[in-house]
């Protein structure tokens, strides 16, 4: 029983970590990253971390490197 209850734990975890992914967006170009992109760790200025749904209903468009 303990094991299917941690099994859940896991899975719902791991759905959340989806749904509330945070990618690096540039409010300038409307370009969003993952946080690992080399794009996302030169964008200092106009960059901010927002949840991925957020950049998109911003008009984010993904990052052709990482994919967003
Ligand atoms: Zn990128």
């Amino acid at each position: 029983m303990k094991k299917i209850l941690l099994l859940f734990i896991t899975f719902f975890m791991f759905s959340a970590m989806v749904y509330a992914e945070t990618v690096v967006f540039n409010t300038k170009t409307y370009k969003y990253h993952k946080p690992g992109c080399q794009w996302a760790n030169r964008c200092t200025v106009n960059c901010i971390k927002i949840e991925k749904k957020d950049a998109i209903k911003r008009g984010g468009v993904p990052c052709k490197v990482c994919g967003g």
